[in-house]
Formats: C-alpha cells, sequence, structure tokens
C-alpha cells in the first residue's frame, strides 16, 4: 500500500503545516481543514475552491481515507444504526448512531477486537487484533457526521433533529455527542484515542464539545492518572461490574492486571485532581452481580466519592451465558445506592435487535 499521508491523522496546526511545507499559503491549510471538518467533505474532487495545484498535490501523496461500509443495519425502532466499517488493511470495526432522547450520540471503537477479555463482551470474546490510528478513529465521526448531513433533506428526518443554522451548509442534524464505547479500549490506545479527540474537538471544524465526549476505560489504571495530570476535559466513564477484588477479576479479567484497590486509587485522584465527576458503569448480570448485598458492597465502595453509577442490563452475546438482571432488581440496587447518596441511572437497552448494544459489537475475522 502506499504511504500516502492520511488527513484525519493531522491536527489542525499540523495540517496547516504540511501545507506550507508543499509551497502553499497557510491560508489555503486552514481552508483546507474547513473543507475536511466543517464543510464535510469526503473527497478531493469535491473541494472545488482549493487551488488546483494543493488538490493536484492532496490527489497525488495524501488520503482522506474514508472508510467504505460493508454493512449497515437499523434497529425496529429507528433509534439506532450499526455501520460495519472496512478499514485499509481488511480488517472490519463497527460503529454505531443513536438518535433518542433529543440527542444525537456516536460510539465509536478504538481498537480491532480488545485485550481486556471481558467475559460478557463480544468485542472482548475477539481478542485482540490491532489499534485503531487517529485517522481511522476520526474516520468513524466523520462517517456518522456525513451521514446525518445527507439526512438533512431526507423528509424522514427524525423530529429530533436539531439543525445548525449558522450556515447553509450545516442545516443538518448535527452529532452532538460521542461516546468511546465501541469496539476496544480506548485507554489501551491512549496516544491515537486522544488525538483523534483533539482534531475532533478543534473549534474551526467539527467543534465537539469535550463535555460531551466520555471516554469509557475497564480500568487502565495508568490511562486514568495520565487523563488526570494532562487535565483532559472529557469525561471518564469507569466499568466496574464488581465490587471485590474476586468478583470483578471474574468478569473483567483486565482486573488483574490492575487490581480494585488500585484502581479506586486511580478514580479518587481523577476526581480530585480535575474535581469531575466520573460514571461507573455496572452491568446487571441475573444472579451474579444484580443483588443487594452487591450493592451495599458498591454502596460502600464508591461513598463519598463523585460518581454518578449507570446500571447497564446485560446485553446477550454468543459466548457468555449469563442474562439480563430484572428490572426489579435494578430498582431495588438503585434504592441502596440512594441510601449511600450515590445517584445512578438504568441504561435503556437500545439497538439489540441488531447487536448494537453494549458489549455487542463484534466482527468476524476478516484477514
Ligand atoms: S467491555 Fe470494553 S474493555 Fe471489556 S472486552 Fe469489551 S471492549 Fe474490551
Amino acid at each position: 500500500m502506499s504511504a500516502r499521508l492520511a488527513l484525519y491523522d493531522l491536527t489542525r496546526p499540523e495540517l496547516i503545516a504540511q501545507v506550507e511545507a508543499w509551497g502553499l499559503s497557510p491560508v489555503h491549510g486552514a481552508r483546507l481543514w474547513s473543507s475536511l471538518y466543517y464543510e464535510g467533505r469526503g473527497s478531493f474532487e469535491e473541494m472545488t475552491d482549493l487551488p488546483v495545484r494543493l488538490r493536484t498535490r492532496l490527489m497525488e501523496e495524501a488520503t482522506i481515507a474514508p472508510l467504505p461500509v460493508a454493512r449497515e443495519q437499523h434497529s425496529s425502532d429507528g433509534f439506532t444504526r450499526k455501520y460495519l466499517l472496512a478499514l485499509a488493511d481488511g480488517r472490519q470495526i463497527e460503529t454505531v448512531l443513536m438518535r433518542y432522547h433529543g440527542r444525537t450520540t456516536a460510539c465509536i471503537s478504538s481498537q480491532v477486537g480488545c485485550a481486556m477479555g471481558c467475559v460478557f463482551c463480544a468485542t472482548g470474546q475477539m481478542g485482540f487484533t490491532r489499534h485503531l490510528s487517529a485517522a481511522e478513529i476520526v474516520g468513524q465521526v466523520m462517517h456518522v457526521d456525513r451521514t446525518l448531513r445527507a439526512t438533512a433533506t431526507a423528509p424522514t428526518a427524525p423530529a429530533l433533529a436539531e439543525p445548525r443554522h449558522d450556515s447553509p451548509h450545516h442545516r443538518h442534524e448535527r452529532l452532538r455527542n460521542l461516546v468511546l464505547m465501541g469496539m476496544g479500549e480506548p485507554l489501551h490506545n491512549y496516544d491515537a484515542v486522544l488525538r483523534a479527540v483533539d482534531i475532533l474537538r478543534d473549534s474551526n471544524g467539527l467543534a465537539l464539545g469535550a463535555k460531551r465526549i466520555t471516554l469509557s476505560t475497564v480500568g487502565v489504571v495508568p490511562g486514568i492518572i495520565r487523563l488526570a495530570d494532562e487535565g483532559r476535559p472529557i469525561h471518564l466513564a469507569v466499568s466496574l461490574h464488581g465490587a471485590t477484588q474476586a468478583e470483578r477479576a471474574a468478569l473483567v479479567p483486565a482486573a488483574r492486571a490492575w487490581p480494585l484497590d488500585a484502581l479506586m486509587d486511580a478514580c479518587r485522584y481523577y476526581v480530585r485532581k480535575l474535581e469531575r465527576r466520573i460514571f461507573v458503569e455496572w452491568t446487571l448480570i441475573d444472579g451474579k452481580n444484580d443483588g443487594p448485598d452487591q450493592a451495599h458492597a458498591v454502596g460502600a465502595l464508591l461513598r463519598g466519592l463523585d460518581v454518578q453509577v449507570n446500571l447497564i442490563p446485560l446485553n446477550p452475546t454468543a459466548g457468555y451465558a449469563g442474562v439480563p438482571g430484572r428490572s426489579e432488581n435494578a430498582k431495588r440496587f438503585q434504592e441502596i445506592l440512594a441510601e449511600y447518596a450515590l445517584p445512578s441511572t438504568v441504561r435503556q437497552r437500545r439497538g439489540i435487535d441488531i447487536a448494537a448494544g453494549c458489549g455487542q459489537l463484534a466482527v468476524a475475522e476478516s484477514v
């Protein structure tokens, strides 16, 4: 494969510097950035407002590297779409677009497969293949963005749509929220993931708000500490699933590398240093971790820490026999957490019919 420059890998200053290195004005570099992210153009042919010299150079040496859609599925309730996207090396990843409660959210992947091996997760059951590049992470978001732009004129655009009014190019439903909860452990691919976040946050481009970006980790302690030390303004979600080391390690093998005590220390450090709440994710598995004893254990573990607990009834996967926690148990779990002054929510299950729910993303090995 030719070593073309992947434009989605570059931050705005890097892109402008590259255009200058080609002997063109930085103004054209800024224009190129705007074409990519503000206008959302997916090919150089569409960038007719750029000088011919720059477009020729781009066609010879660079690539936008869009991710072709190998399959697209829509949930029966119409709220969720799942895309199987093809990477240049023949691997594939899944990306999800969710539109409900007035929110438009992209759930994107950070790796092909995952090394963390959570027993109930379809991605974990795949094993780890490779990290995604920043360009491949940005490319997923831009795919979703282009999808939303394309629905601007569609008569079936849902009433939930939130049009932009600042430009004729942006009279479309706008991507508001980004969750790094797709395939892979984002903090295992820290540099590429945070580079992608920087690119997507750039105020002259897609301008995703930091407070609308949530990174979900299974508890990679060094990554949590690094996020805190770097003062990253995005939200952090930590998947707990078990309130003792033994119970957690049985569901999350990565807990053997980063034990519960160390994880809680890292969470306390993060909350104290950034003065920011953490979301704690808890997959409710019937008869396993959804009882009053576990709820009290979670309460005792988290008491006094600024967290919100998100309870997520297990979504089915082929490789795990557990079943979702029952709604009455979830309600009781919440009541017990409230006794410890811990706010909580129970996540609605959506997109299950197309295996687009939490822990359900996976692809068959394609290479
Ligand atoms: S839940 Fe997340 S960290 Fe665990 S195996 Fe699945 S993708 Fe990896």
